[in-house]
């Protein structure tokens, strides 16, 4: 962005806004100030009996490679709706949202994943735009070395280790954390 999205013909400068401490786009005409900050990615993993939905992903990054359906929380909606539209447009899916399993930083890239552990009603799906196939997994059939983000990779553990322990509890981290 080189001029104002706010009066549409100031140049944007960098500088520190009085009272801040940060550099910002200001507006050097109508002096606006164009705040940056992290973009919200929301997800579901769905559950159905003693297995997971993936998607295998038909668009980069990640081309080719497995991932909990997830993607930016878009304006005018929950973090609830944005993990069902989700697996709606990756899985052609509908689920019942469970609990909130992983909150997950990536502040190199200024992201924070929002993962949910959700129910497939009647186990039904299909296949999305964004997806080249879906399938149902057991914890022994995950493809690990095949998942495309290390969010995905962390929520899958946590998830099988909440079952193990027949806990719901949500869980914090920040990448690479996989573990
Ligand atoms: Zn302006």
């Amino acid at each position: 962005m080189k001029f104002c999205s706010n009066c549409g013909s100031g140049a944007l400068e960098q500088k520190i806004p009085a009272g801040d401490n940060r550099l910002r786009k200001v507006c050097g005409n109508c002096g606006v100030i164009h705040y940056e900050n992290p973009k919200v990615v929301a997800g579901c993993l769905p559950v159905w009996e003693d297995k997971v939905l993936l998607c295998r992903r038909a668009i980069e990054p990640g081309y080719g490679l497995w991932n909990v359906p997830s993607g930016y929380l878009e304006n005018g909606e929950s973090v609830s709706e944005g993990a069902r539209r989700e697996v709606w447009e990756e899985a052609a899916a509908k689920v019942e949202l469970h609990y909130l399993i992983s909150l997950y930083n990536i502040e190199r890239i200024n992201q924070v994943y929002l993962q949910f552990v959700g129910e497939l009603l009647d186990g039904a799906f299909g296949v999305g735009e964004e997806s080249l196939e879906c399938a149902l997994f057991t914890e022994a059939e995950i493809p690990w070395d095949d998942i495309a983000f290390t969010s995905s990779v962390f929520t899958l553990r946590r998830f099988f280790a909440n079952r193990r322990s027949g806990e719901q509890k949500l869980h914090l981290a920040s990448y690479p954390a996989v573990d």
